[in-house]
C-alpha cells in the first residue's frame, strides 16, 4: 500500500465545470475528491442542492466509475449555528476580547444550548452530504480571533474550543454514519495543539500550512516562515500521537497562490519544494494528503492547461 492511502484534490463545484477533472484525476492516482464551500454558509445549502441536482449525480457516477470517493472539507460553524439566532438568543454566541457577544463567527461553545442546535444541524448535514469515505473534513469559522471569551470558555484556547467542535461533530455524525471519522484542523488560530481538551477516538489531524512560503520546503530549516510551520506540526503530533495525520496543502490552489483575486495566476509549483515537503509529511507519518485547487476551473484550463496534477499524483504515489 502507498504511504499515503488517501491522495486527493479540494475543489468547488465550480472549477467542476471543467469536464476533464474527473479524469485527470484518475489518471494521476488520485482516490478522493473533496467539495469546498467558499462563502458561509451559503455555499453548504448551494453544496446540498449541487448534490441533489442532475450536474451532481452525475458527478458522483464519473467519480465512482473511476473509484474516487467524494468528501467534503469546509468550514462550518456559520451553518451549524445559524446567525439569525443571535437576536433572540445572544447568549449561544461567542463573546470577543471585548466581552461583547457576537454572531460574527463560531460560537459559545459553554452554551448548551447552541450545541442542541449544533446537534440537530449536524445530523442533517450527514444526511444531506454523506461522505463515501466516512471522512468528515468540517471545522469550526475561518478567522484569526474567532474563540469564545466569555466566563465560561475564557481558559480554552481557540485550538481547545476547535477540538471540543471536532468531538462533538464526531458523536452527531456517528448517530448517522457509525463509521464517521473527523478532523481537527490545525490551521491559522489553531496552529497550536491543544492545551486541554483530549481527541475522541474517531477523530484525525488535518494540518493545513495556509500561511507558508511556497519558495522554500516546509522542513527547510533556512525559512524562517516554514520553520514555524513545520514546529507546529510536530508539535501536533506529539500531542496526537496516537491519532492520524492528513495533511491539507496549496501547492495546486490558484486561489491561495493569486491572493484569492481573479482572473487566477498560472501556478508557481516547485516540484522541488512538493517532493521535498511529501518526505516531510511521510516522516510525519501521514497516511493521507490533500492540495486545494480552487480556481482551476475552465477558465484556468483554457488558458494555462492542466494544473500540474500529474506531476503532484507521481509524487504522492512515490512514497
Ligand atoms: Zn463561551
Ligand atoms: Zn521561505
Amino acid at each position: 500500500m502507498p504511504t499515503f492511502e488517501y491522495r486527493s484534490v479540494i475543489l468547488t463545484p465550480q472549477d467542476l465545470t471543467e469536464p476533464r477533472w474527473v479524469p485527470a484525476l484518475a489518471e494521476a492516482g488520485l482516490n478522493t475528491l473533496m467539495l469546498h464551500a467558499v462563502r458561509l454558509p451559503y455555499d453548504i445549502d448551494a453544496l446540498i442542492n449541487f448534490r441533489n441536482s442532475d450536474v451532481g449525480r452525475k458527478l458522483r457516477d464519473q467519480c465512482h466509475a473511476h473509484t474516487i470517493g467524494i468528501e467534503y472539507e469546509m468550514h462550518t460553524a456559520a451553518w451549524l449555528v445559524p446567525r439569525m439566532l443571535f437576536r433572540e438568543n445572544p447568549e449561544m454566541f461567542r463573546m470577543d476580547l471585548q466581552g461583547n457577544r457576537t454572531p460574527d463567527c463560531n460560537f459559545c461553545v459553554s452554551s448548551e444550548d447552541a450545541w442542541a442546535v449544533f446537534d440537530e444541524r449536524v445530523r442533517r448535514l450527514a444526511v444531506e452530504l454523506p461522505s463515501d469515505t466516512g471522512r468528515y473534513l468540517l471545522f469550526g469559522d475561518d478567522v484569526q480571533e474567532g474563540a469564545c471569551h466569555c466566563p465560561q470558555c475564557a481558559a480554552l484556547s481557540a485550538s481547545d474550543q476547535a477540538l471540543l467542535y471536532a468531538n462533538a461533530l464526531l458523536r452527531g455524525l456517528r448517530e448517522v454514519d457509525p463509521a464517521a471519522q473527523v478532523s481537527y484542523l490545525a490551521y491559522h488560530a489553531t496552529l497550536r495543539p491543544p492545551e486541554t481538551v483530549e481527541p475522541a477516538e474517531g477523530v484525525f489531524v488535518e494540518f493545513a500550512p495556509i500561511r507558508r512560503c511556497y519558495r522554500h520546503a516546509l522542513a527547510d530549516p533556512d525559512c524562517a516562515v516554514n520553520r514555524l510551520q513545520a514546529q507546529a506540526l510536530r508539535d501536533n503530533c506529539a500531542f496526537f500521537s496516537e491519532f492520524p495525520l492528513h495533511v491539507t496543502e496549496y501547492w495546486l490552489d490558484a486561489s491561495r497562490h493569486g491572493g484569492w483575486q481573479r482572473p487566477a495566476i498560472e501556478l508557481p509549483v516547485s516540484l522541488d519544494v512538493l517532493r521535498r515537503d511529501l518526505e516531510f509529511y511521510a516522516e510525519q507519518e501521514a497516511f493521507s494528503v490533500a492540495t486545494y485547487a480552487v480556481m482551476c476551473d475552465a477558465e484556468y484550463w483554457n488558458h494555462f492547461g492542466s494544473p500540474p496534477l500529474q506531476e503532484y499524483g507521481q509524487a504522492l504515489l512515490a512514497r
